[in-house]
């Protein structure tokens, strides 16, 4: 017998005053906590199963709802919070691994808020970007030390395969599977008007989406769903996904009732079966194995695309990267542990792995004193909230950022942290029908776009703030950056001086 000694999360209260029992914020819930009572006429709420998606309260045409916290829990203390106490009933309830979803919700430091951007005043002056060309593109991959000509003056120098960005901000992996048709609809379309990437993750790329395929970066993660020679040549880049910020050192899962029709057909394996990608790549346990995918990729696109390296930021990630820049990879993308995710055992998102920060200017410094940063771009990734977590990124040393959770927000994602329970109420984690027409491709792609074009002009604003016109001349240039409450050790590891310094 199971004992569930648990009060809901969250209480829906009522406004008996405003209701109109129209039924809608029934319709609406797809969790089923809504119904409606023929014997009073009544809405009554089943408040245990309310994820606070918020999807009720935006569609309540009176405004009669709202979901709050309910304060009435187990009593709690700073050793032994709710939280804490409801995973253990929980886990004694069920026997299973914790389940959750989107990134690290831990109050560990955020250090993007622990960082300051310098301002030009009086001897070096900024720039208006209103009135002066501001450079925003950016192209990764491998680029030369020295260009060479010939006496005609044609470039000599073999020169790589290039990723040309119109600003430094690309979508990360969401793998169609994890979200829904719509949500990579409208990245896909977002992706190409603003001339950035947006990403397969491990999901394969639907037949409707090659027509994108000069903006997608296709992945190759250690399941290979949906992998074949058409797919590698679709793409722009191809991603090879050794590790995720949000659950390092484990592979992915996608419970088999998110598989089926269109899903199926394009992760190549049967309706109904569980998609699971082993933890770590079965043909990869050295620097030389990966070398030998990393060529095998190139070779079957003749060497036309650059390829990204993608793993999650762990201790000792310095002496990884510089493998990986060894391996012949191109572009190097570091996830942090705060990166969001469809689905992650709890234990692991919320302990396992470390800040993209940190990682960014260690893989970055590393590189420099190796003398190899030029032969590979670096892409971070991991809870970039805004473009001034962009332009400290880029000072710390990325060319440029992989952003997820805050394009999933912009597309109407309300944060309830159940994307694998499948019920997404906004229709982006989910492959239920009538969820996922929930989400018009169109609206979600002008939203997208209104995102990224405000970050670009922020960027620009306080790019011309500093007196810098290029995100070339910004890419690790800390001395645009200072910490602030922050000790000597991280300073020494972020490679910036304290704020007064
Ligand atoms: S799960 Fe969402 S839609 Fe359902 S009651 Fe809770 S907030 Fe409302
Ligand atoms: S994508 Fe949907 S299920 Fe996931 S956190 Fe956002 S609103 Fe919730």
């Amino acid at each position: 017998m199971s004992i569930e000694f648990i009060n809901p999360e969250f209480e829906v209260v009522r406004d008996m005053t405003r209701c109109t029992n129209c039924g809608l914020c029934e319709k609406q819930c797809a969790n089923g906590v809504h119904r409606f009572n023929s014997v009073t006429k009544k809405l009554e709420s089943d408040e245990t199963k309310c994820v606070n998606c918020q999807r009720c309260v935006a569609f309540c045409p009176t405004r009669a709802i709202k979901i709050v916290k309910n304060p009435c829990r187990i009593s709690d203390n700073s050793n032994w919070p709710n939280d804490t106490v409801n995973e253990i009933i929980k886990q004694a309830n069920s026997s299973g691994v914790l389940l959750s979803s989107m990134g690290n919700p831990k109050p560990n430091p955020v250090y993007w808020d622990k960082i300051l951007i310098n301002a030009s005043q009086v001897t070096n002056p900024s720039i208006d970007p209103l009135r002066e060309p501001m450079e925003t593109r950016v192209f990764l991959g491998s680029k030369s030390s020295s260009i060479k000509y010939d006496e005609n003056g044609n470039i000599i120098t073999k020169l790589n395969p290039l990723l040309e960005l119109s600003m430094p901000v690309m979508f990360s992996a969401m793998s169609y599977g994890s979200i829904s048709y719509n949500a990579h609809a409208a990245l896909a379309m977002a992706a190409t008007d603003i001339g950035t990437m947006y990403n397969t993750g491990e999901g394969g790329l639907h037949e409707d989406f090659y027509k994108y395929g000069s903006n997608t970066i296709v992945q190759v993660a250690s399941g290979r769903f949906g992998v074949h020679e058409a797919y590698l040549n679709a793409g722009a880049a191809i991603e090879i996904k050794m590790g995720q910020g949000a659950k390092p050192g484990i592979g992915g899962h996608l419970p088999g009732a998110k598989i089926v029709g269109d899903v199926s057909r394009t992760r190549m394996i049967p309706e109904g079966y569980d998609a699971i990608s082993p933890a770590p790549h079965h043909d990869i346990y050295s620097i030389e194995d990966l070398r030998q995918l990393v060529y095998s990729l190139k070779e079957a696109t003749d060497y036309k695309k650059p390829i990204i390296v993608k793993v999650a930021a762990v201790h000792n990630i310095a002496a990884i990267a510089s493998g990986i820049a060894r391996s012949g990879a191109d572009i190097i993308a570091i996830d942090g542990y705060r990166g969001g995710t469809g689905a992650a055992p709890t234990r692991i998102r919320d302990n396992v792995g470390i800040p993209v920060e940190l990682a960014l200017a260690a893989v970055d410094q590393r590189l420099r004193e190796e003398g190899i940063r030029n032969t590979v771009s670096l892409v971070a990734g991991g809870s970039i909230r805004n473009a001034s977590d962009v332009v400290k990124a880029v000072a710390l040393g990325a060319d440029a950022c992989y952003i997820a959770t805050s394009a999933l927000i912009a597309m109407g994602c309300h944060l309830c942290r159940s994307c694998q329970t499948g019920k997404c109420n906004w229709g982006i984690a989910t492959q239920r029908p009538e969820l996922t027409s929930r989400l018009d491709p169109q609206i979600g792609h002008t939203r997208l776009m209104n995102l990224l074009l405000s970050w670009n002009s922020e960027i620009k604003e306080m790019m011309g703030g500093m007196g810098i016109n290029s995100i070339e001349a910004l890419c690790g240039n800390r001395l645009m950056l200072r910490g602030i409450g922050l000790t000597e050790k991280e300073l020494q590891i972020l490679g910036i001086s304290h704020a007064g310094e």
